[in-house]
């Protein structure tokens, strides 16, 4: 499922969206696009709440949980389990307690392992690679980095 109101600006929204939607069209796999370009909610929404990624986190796991059971299936995860850059406790105990609170077992495996793999593959297809996690702030951090070290 397609739910990244957290992605930003609007031109990487679309670059990581049309990947997408080229990996689905080439694989013959099927996507739910919820296409909600969330700058001024997800703004307001770490505004209010001491952690950003906590919030940024159970937004979007409380959605695909949602869309998951209005599809009838029993269980929902995501693909940042694929990431090194994430916090895996947090997102374990993000997914859990969403899992809980709606009566849906959240999936969880460190599949970390994977990572370098699902680079060279996305090389392979031409697929469009992002360079921070997704919000106008992880994007300064990132490339604030790079600046200093020149
Ligand atoms: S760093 Fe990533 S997880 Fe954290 S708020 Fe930004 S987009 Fe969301």
């Amino acid at each position: 499922m397609w739910f990244n109101p957290n992605i930003h600006p609007f031109e990487e929204y679309e670059n990581r969206f049309r990947s997408l939607k080229k990996y689905e069209e080439e694989n013959e796999i099927e996507v739910i696009y919820i296409d909600e370009y969330g700058l001024k909610e997800f703004l307001e929404g770490t505004s209010k709440s001491e952690e950003r990624c906590d919030f940024c986190l159970t937004w979007r796991l409380e959605k695909t949980a949602k869309e998951a059971l209005k599809r009838d299936h029993d269980a929902f995860s995501t693909t940042l389990i694929l990431s090194p850059y994430q916090d895996h406790e947090r997102l374990k105990h993000i997914g859990s307690r969403i899992g809980e609170e709606k009566e849906i077992e959240f999936i969880y495996e460190d599949m970390r392992d994977g990572f370098q793999e699902h680079h060279r593959l996305a090389n392979e297809m031409g697929l469009y690679k992002q360079n921070y996690c997704g919000c106008i702030f992880s994007e300064e951090e990132r490339f604030k980095k790079d600046l200093l070290q020149v």
